[in-house]
């Protein structure tokens, strides 16, 4: 054997690369598509009153505070809840579980780039599904052989919403394997395939509280699914690391699962907002796509979507630019506050006519 050759043995991968996290303040950050509202006044009560000294002991592996809370709030078992740290971590651990077959994975070709890298890392054979016109998901592209489905519904980044019948129609033709409906945005507008977990024993819903329920840097996510699917990902949990979330998280994140009435104002400020700029930006020549989720994939007039973004990070303002084929005429635009949004309008306007 070659001597000093570790380096053929070593797992290597493209990373996905996330959005830019600016370490500066005088930013206006619509590029990651945070929530630009503070979480529900519970989550700091918790902060206040948290005794330091249960840093000493590990966490609940379970998560039961917030699966409980979470179970409560769905009308579902805790366990039929997977909490994990944000979605990334509990999409990671279902293509772990779910995805062993040689038969591809299916995905569309235009959706979260983080599915791709999932797949290469764990050695997961995949097949991109071109979208149809208006970036739209056709369910007979997905009657073929294949060794589980992943899909984002309202898809990412185009923000376009399937309907419930095109879900299901995925799920009901796909018994024998597992799919996976990724519904990071659906509070925003979109429609929810929850209701058909009690029939489709097949069926993973994933959520995350970093949208709309303003906790990014807390990192919580969650699955709902079969109690037998749980249990699947539960036991590849227990396998790598059983503390991964952490005392603090989990408290915190029952209390915000707990207030439906800020939620619900929050959501529908964002939704207002959102609906409010797309006459904006269509006064500017833009056209996009009907997005629900909260942010808006738009193309500019005039200038090339390249330029525009360069433009805006110039002047402070970050949204997200993607050099990759079909979507490089789009960014894509966080929905944040009116008055960012404001200010948004203003340097669009100032870069297209300039
Ligand atoms: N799914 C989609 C479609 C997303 O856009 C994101 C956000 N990058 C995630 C999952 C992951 O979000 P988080 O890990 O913050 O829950």
């Amino acid at each position: 054997m070659n001597k000093n050759n570790w380096e053929s043995c070593v797992r290597k991968v493209v990373p996905y690369v996330p959005g830019e996290q600016p370490q500066f303040s005088d930013v206006i950050k619509l590029n990651t598509n945070e929530n630009p509202y503070p979480p529900a006044p519970d989550v700091r009560k918790i902060l206040d009153d948290f005794d330091c000294g249960r840093m000493r002991l590990y966490p609940d592996p379970d998560s039961t505070v917030l699966t409980d809370a979470i179970a409560k709030r769905y009308g579902l078992k805790s366990s039929q809840i997977f909490a994990g740290v944000g979605s990334d971590d509990v999409l990671a651990v279902a293509f772990m579980t779910f995805f062993g077959s040689d038969r591809p994975i299916l995905f569309p070709d235009i959706t979260y780039s983080f599915y791709d890298v999932w797949a290469d890392v764990y050695r997961i054979p995949y097949r991109q599904i071109p979208l149809k016109s208006g970036f739209n998901i056709a369910p007979e592209d997905y009657v073929t052989e294949n060794g589980g489905i992943v899909i984002a519904n309202p898809n990412a980044p185009t923000g376009v919403a399937a309907p419930l019948e095109v879900i299901e129609n995925i799920v009901k033709v796909n018994p024998d394997s597992v799919v996976i409906i990724d519904e990071a945005y659906v509070d925003f507008g979109g429609e929810s395939c929850l209701p058909l977990i009690e029939r489709y024993e097949n069926l993973l819903v994933v959520q995350t509280f970093s949208k709309s329920r303003s906790m990014a840097g807390m990192r919580i996510g969650f699955a709902m699914g079969s109690e037998k699917l749980i249990k699947y990902m539960n036991d590849v949990k227990f396998s790598i690391n059983s503390y991964t979330m952490n005392t603090l998280t989990q408290l915190c994140g029952a209390a915000a699962v707990k207030d439906e009435k800020y939620f619900n104002e929050t959501v529908s400020k964002i939704i207002e907002t959102r609906e409010r700029s797309k006459k904006r930006l269509a006064e500017l020549g833009f056209t996009f796509t009907d997005s629900k989720a909260n942010f808006i994939f738009a193309s500019p007039p005039k200038k090339s979507a390249q330029y525009v973004f360069d433009e805006l990070k110039k002047r402070r303002i970050f949204v997200r630019y993607w050099n990759k084929p079909v979507i490089c005429e789009y960014l894509r635009i966080t929905v944040g506050t009116d008055e960012e949004m404001d200010k948004l309008f203003e340097a669009l306007e100032d870069i297209l006519n300039g």
